[in-house]
């Protein structure tokens, strides 16, 4: 990986996928953005393994479906360490399992907001940031799909799914939006990976019961997601954007 550094923004990098991103950043070089909506201990704790390690990294709350809060984060990021060059959407939610016709619509609309609109946002903000038609030094940004985009989660979370594929086409549209602009976008689509997700799925058993059906014969950790999405932000993927990348052990 020849990441010599730059200044990323990791959505919901307080937990899982994105904590693991986060310290794999800084590894990298990376200054860290670690937003979270909630738990401010748990992004506290990223951070204070990132510094202690000699990495730089800020704490920055703020909830991905707000336009104020998401404007607000990126700046306090990039006072703190200059231009943005980097953005993992990764702050996502899924909600208890049910078949479409127990699904109420506040429950879609949650789903549909946090995974799709804050998206959205945070990938507007950055590119206003990394344009270089905006006077930014260009950059990456990797969206979290899932592989559910594809499978559909028939019966459980097509509300999930329905999101995730529309973070697909997000991916494949500004890819070639903002392509000449120094931007490169893609996205990974994990399978299952451990993680609390899966509790507020109401499926916390999830990941060990279908580990072992999966081709390669085990759920997915945090780390391999980060390790595909630190690739995906390298220059070793220079010539990668419009990619959803599977990362699922074959799933
Ligand atoms: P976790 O539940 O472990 O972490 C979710 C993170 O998102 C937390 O940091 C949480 O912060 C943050 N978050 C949630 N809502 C918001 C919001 N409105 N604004 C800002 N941050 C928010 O999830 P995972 O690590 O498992 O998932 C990360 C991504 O990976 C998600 O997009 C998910 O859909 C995707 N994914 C996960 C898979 C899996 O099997 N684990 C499979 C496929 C995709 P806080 O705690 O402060 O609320």
């Amino acid at each position: 990986m020849d990441q010599t550094g730059g200044v990323i923004m990791v959505t919901g990098g307080s937990r899982g996928i994105g904590a693991a991103t986060c310290l794999l950043a800084a590894q990298g070089g990376y200054a860290v953005g670690v937003n979270y909506q909630r738990d401010s201990s748990a992004a506290v704790a990223v951070v204070s393994r990132i510094t202690a390690r000699g990495g730089q990294a800020i704490a920055l709350q703020g909830d991905v479906r707000v336009e104020l809060e998401v404007q607000q984060m990126f700046g306090t990021l990039q006072a703190a360490f200059g231009p943005l060059t980097a953005l993992v959407n990764n702050a996502g939610i899924l909600e208890r399992q049910a078949r479409v016709e127990e699904m109420d619509m506040e429950r879609v609309r949650r789903v549909f907001e946090t995974n799709v609109m804050g998206s959205f946002l945070c990938a507007r903000e950055a590119i206003q940031r990394m344009s270089t038609r905006h006077g930014g030094l260009g950059g990456s940004i990797v969206n979290v799909s899932s592989r559910a985009a594809v499978l559909g989660s028939p019966g459980e979370y097509v509300d999930y799914a329905m999101s995730k594929g529309a973070i697909d086409t997000l991916t494949v549209g500004l890819a070639k939006e903002v392509a000449a602009e120094g931007i490169r976008v893609n996205a990974v689509r994990p399978g299952i990976i451990e993680t609390e997700i899966h509790a507020s799925g109401g499926d916390p058993e999830r990941a060990s019961r279908l580990g072992p059906g999966v081709p390669l014969g085990r759920a997915g950790t945090a780390e391999e997601i980060a390790q595909a999405i630190l690739w995906l932000l390298s220059g070793t993927s220079s010539y990668v954007t419009g990619l959803c990348l599977d990362v699922a052990g074959g799933r």
